[in-house]
């Protein structure tokens, strides 16, 4: 399985921008694509059209969702549907991202439904784990990742295909704040999410399932992020921004 390396743009990025980042992304990583890697692209929504269009054809690059909402269509003012998004050119979708649990309010029932929903609809689903640092603090880092997995795997049937799941571990202190858990601290939480996948789906689909770091990963780390154990990728926010720094993480 290739290692995925994610770009989440939040919300930064008019469309135009948007647009011009990707193809200097294309432009930089032409030919130079190692072949065990993925790159994808997750832009806010209505960046989209231009992102998609810069990246089309190029082979070994994706097109992600950042949310959406749990439904086919319906009277859900300001919200989005997972079909809105195939037709945009996505094949992945984030959920459970820390900014939307803690900020946005998103409980594990939503982030289950979302991740069962988006799964049936037919796109590549990341849920994304991780504990507060008071959490940490107290010890309480495994049953957290306990609770977020059970809840936001609730919905996926057993036989799901390996590439259409990944899990994102990111450790809320680390996002967007320079800290980086440690390797020790990664290998402990990635083993425990591991562990959780094998006696969820068994051991052939639970081995083969992505599970990503994200919190500040930077040129810096990323080599040696993604030596350790059970990291089959990196989600990555702020250095993703640009297409220099993003490039050179992406061929860490
Ligand atoms: C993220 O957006 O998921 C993230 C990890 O952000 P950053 O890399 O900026 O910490």
């Amino acid at each position: 399985m290739k290692k995925l390396m994610a770009a989440n743009w939040k919300m930064y990025k008019l469309a135009g921008e948007a647009g011009e980042t990707a193809a200097a992304l294309r432009a930089r990583l032409d030919g130079k694509l190692p072949a065990d890697r993925e790159v994808l692209v997750i832009p806010p929504f209505t960046a989209l059209g231009t992102t998609g269009q810069a990246l089309a054809g190029a082979a070994g690059f994706a097109l992600g969702a950042q949310n959406f909402y749990p439904s086919k269509q319906g009277a859900f003012t300001g919200e989005i549907a997972p079909d809105m998004l195939l037709d945009a050119g996505c094949a992945y979708a984030l959920a459970g991202h820390s900014e939307r649990r803690h900020i946005l309010g998103e409980d594990d029932a939503m982030v289950g439904r979302k991740v069962g929903f988006g799964l049936a609809a037919g796109l590549a689903m990341i849920l994304c784990v991780g504990e507060k640092i008071e959490e940490r603090q107290a010890g309480q880092v495994e049953a957290v990742l306990a609770r977020q997995l059970a809840a936001g795997l609730a919905e996926v049937p057993a036989d799901v295909s390996p590439d259409k799941l990944a899990v994102a571990y990111e450790p809320v202190w680390a996002i967007g704040t320079g800290l980086t858990a440690g390797p020790a601290e990664v290998a402990d939480a990635h083993k425990v999410v591991r562990e959780h996948l094998i006696e969820r789906f068994g051991p052939q689909t639970g081995a083969a399932v992505r599970i990503l770091y994200g919190g500040s990963v930077k040129l810096g780390n990323a080599g040696e992020l993604l030596g350790i154990d059970n990291v089959d990728g990196v989600l990555v926010g702020g250095a993703s921004l640009e297409a220099e720094s993003f490039s050179a993480i992406v061929t860490a």
